[in-house]
Formats: structure tokens, C-alpha cells, sequence
């Protein structure tokens, strides 16, 4: 028996289940002292066994990190990809895909549903450098086709479920459509988490993470991830990250790392208190509409149960009372906190309309003024449904 748990490339790597490489992989014990956590490896520069030979490969910050590594494998294992990417946040990961599969004179396909900074990004980045976007409804499948017939459209962005619409796309559905076409399907899965849904094995080229989001878990550490298998496109992603060094620092990788431990107890948690609200709230005097893909009166709950292992901590509120009810209820609770982000331990509610998605208001983009997100946390449920109670009773 070894405790050298660190590569999953072997045959016992390759075995290992979901929760198991959560908390081994990437986790050697440390062979000069035994430390069960491996250390946190802070030096930006590594002195070789003389000139050109490197100990491990490693001999400067921006290019490897050990401690960043451990984080890529880590990363890797959980989405069942050959090639882990870290990065300083979710945008600098989805700007080094675009930069590594696209060229000016291209264009992107997305869904009009995207989490607005990603389309800030794509439309007032990656546009100025001549990269074009189209964005439009996941659901009409013969317009993405349609779309992605044309020789410039090299790319398919897909974000589910999305955000704040908890909106579920056909990952397989799209994969195929994609492929047929020549063009590269990336899912942004920061939403469901490797746990709840696996888009690689579900025909997805790329996947891409806010691990700023679930996957730390903790809202103390702003982080991004890139995950694929195709040798070529990896090397290309590897070249940006080394070329441009968006990358983690070891402190942010360890914290990463760390959250990604109990990645799998959470999320059963996040799930589990996501469903107890939208049942309890769906028919309130007070709400229009809960969007959760859980409910069974959700238009995409089939697609949900088929894709994903569970729904997820994210819902949705719609108010009956409109924009003055939901700003004066985002401003009522005790334990979800008005803030920015998601996928933390504790509840959050945001109001995306001039929040998350200020940036995409008047745009196709825009969100509905009555909503608003809660990211529902870990806490017990009874607390957090009797706090959604009292804020609701207020108006
Ligand atoms: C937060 C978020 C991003 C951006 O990630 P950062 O870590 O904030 O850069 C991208 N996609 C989704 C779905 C997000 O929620």
C-alpha cells in the first residue's frame, strides 16, 4: 500500500470514485515529513541540479507552481479530463479559452442568457480584437445550428444552468449540433459543479469554472479553471497561461484545494436546502414564480434530472409585487446576506438587475426587475426558510 495518492493517471487513479479524488488526488503525503496536508509551496523560483536540470520541471512562479499543480490534477480528476488549468479568476480562465481555440475574423455562439460579466468580456474585450459574439436562445436548437453553419462561428458557449434564469441547455443535444458543424463546444459549469454534472462525458470539448464559486465554497478566494482532454488544445491553453500568467497564487490554490475537499457533502447540502425552499415558496401569496430546475413545474426538469446528479443551490424568485417588492425583500433578511457571488457555505440574495447583471441591462441580456437570486447556503434549512418568511411578511 501507498499513500502517494497524487496521480490519477494510474490504474488505481483511475478507479477512484468522486469524493475519493476530491480529498486524494494531488494530496501525496509529503515525503520529507509526513504531513498529511501537503505544503503550500510559496517560492516563485526553484534552483536546478545545475545548469538545465530542473527538479521536477519546475523553475519559475508564473510557469509551475506545486502547490498549483496539485490544484490542476485535483481539478482534472473531478471533471474526468485530461488537462486541469488554474487561474486567477473565472474571467482570466474563459479569456485564455477564447484566446487558445479562436482567431480575429471568428465569431462565438452563446446562450442570451450568460452571466453578464462573461458577456462583458466577449463583447467588450474580445470584440475589440475582433472576435465576434451572437448570442440567442440555447433551446432553439435549429437556430444554433443554423448559426454555427457559417465558417466564422468556430465556437458554442453554453452556461447551465444559467444564470439567474436557471435556465437547463441539452449539453449531448448540443455537443452533436456543434460537432456535426466543426465547432468546439465549452460549458461553463460553475453553476452545477463537477459533482452535479459532467460535461465532458457528455460531449463537451471544454469546460470552464468560477472556483470562486462552489468549488472554493467559502467566499475567500476568487479563482477560475479550465478543463479539457484534446493534447493540441491544452498545450495552446497551457501557452496562455504561461505567456500571459493569469495565473493562481499558491495561497488561492491551497484555499482552492481545500474547498474542493468537501465539494461532494456540500453540494448534497446546497441541493437539499435549494428544493425544501422552492417547494415551500412555490404558490406563496407573495411569489410569481420559483425558478429551480428541482420543481417538477420547471419546463427543463426532465432534461435536469437526466443530465445532472442533483439540481443544485441556486433558485430563483420572482415577486409578485415587481421591482419595489423585490428590492424591499433583498434588503429584509438576516441570514442571506445582500451580496454579490455565489456558492458559499452561507445564503446570499442578490438582486441581478442592478447587481451580478448590471452590466448587461437594456441588452438582450437584461434580467427581470422582480427577481431575485438566492444562492442558498449550508445553514438549516428551518432557519433559512423561516428568515425567507419573515421578509416576504414584511411587504
Ligand atoms: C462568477 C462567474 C463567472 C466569473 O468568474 P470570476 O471568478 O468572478 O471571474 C463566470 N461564470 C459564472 C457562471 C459565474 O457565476
Amino acid at each position: 500500500m501507498t499513500n502517494n495518492h497524487d496521480d490519477a493517471a494510474t490504474a488505481e487513479g483511475a478507479r477512484r470514485r468522486f469524493a475519493t479524488h476530491a480529498v486524494h488526488t494531488g494530496q501525496a503525503v509529503d515525503e520529507v515529513y509526513g504531513a498529511v496536508v501537503p505544503p503550500v509551496h510559496f517560492s516563485t523560483t526553484y534552483a536546478p541540479d545545475g545548469i538545465g536540470n530542473l527538479r521536477n520541471g519546475y523553475d519559475y512562479g508564473r510557469a509551475g507552481n506545486p502547490t498549483r499543480t496539485a490544484l490542476q490534477q485535483q481539478l482534472a480528476a473531478l471533471e474526468g479530463g485530461a488537462h486541469g488549468f488554474s487561474f486567477g479568476s473565472g474571467l482570466a480562465a474563459e479569456d485564455a479559452v477564447i484566446r487558445a481555440a479562436m482567431r480575429p475574423g471568428q465569431r462565438l455562439v452563446m446562450g442570451n442568457d450568460a452571466y453578464g460579466g462573461t458577456y462583458r468580456l466577449f463583447a467588450r474585450i474580445h470584440g475589440e480584437w475582433g472576435i465576434a459574439n451572437t448570442p440567442l436562445d440555447l433551446a432553439d436548437h435549429d437556430r444554433v445550428a443554423a448559426e454555427l453553419e457559417h465558417d466564422d462561428a468556430t465556437v458554442l458557449w453554453v452556461e447551465t444552468p444559467s444564470n439567474p434564469l436557471m435556465n437547463v441547455t441539452d449539453i449531448a443535444a448540443l455537443a452533436r449540433i456543434a460537432h456535426e458543424r466543426g465547432a468546439l463546444l465549452v460549458v461553463d459549469n460553475t453553476f452545477a459543479t463537477p459533482y452535479l454534472q459532467q460535461p465532458l462525458a457528455l460531449g463537451a470539448d471544454v469546460v470552464v469554472h468560477s472556483t470562486t464559486k462552489y468549488i472554493g465554497g467559502h467566499s475567500d478566494v476568487v479563482g477560475g479553471a479550465v478543463v479539457l482532454n484534446d493534447d493540441d488544445l491544452a498545450e495552446k491553453v497551457a501557452f496562455q497561461q504561461f505567456a500571459v500568467g493569469a495565473v493562481s497564487g499558491p495561497l488561492d490554490a491551497y484555499l482552492t484545494t481545500r474547498g474542493l475537499k468537501t465539494l461532494a457533502v456540500r453540494m448534497d447540502r446546497h441541493c437539499a436546502n435549494a428544493q425544501a425552499i422552492a417547494e415551500h415558496f412555490e404558490g406563496h401569496a407573495a411569489i410569481e414564480r420559483v425558478l429551480y430546475p428541482g420543481l417538477a413545474s420547471h419546463p427543463d426538469h426532465q432534461l435536469a434530472a437526466r443530465q445532472m446528479r442533483g439540481f443544485g443551490g441556486m433558485v430563483s424568485l420572482q415577486l409578485a409585487g415587481g421591482e419595489p417588492a423585490a428590492r424591499k425583500v433583498a434588503e429584509a433578511t438576516r441570514y442571506f446576506i445582500l451580496a454579490e457571488s455565489l456558492g458559499g457555505v452561507e445564503s446570499l440574495m442578490n438582486y441581478p438587475h442592478e447587481m451580478t447583471h448590471a452590466s448587461v441591462r437594456g441588452t438582450e441580456l437584461a434580467v427581470p426587475e422582480n427577481l431575485l437570486r438566492l444562492s442558498v447556503g449550508i445553514e438549516d434549512v428551518a432557519d433559512l426558510i423561516e428568515d425567507l418568511e419573515q421578509a416576504l411578511g414584511g411587504l
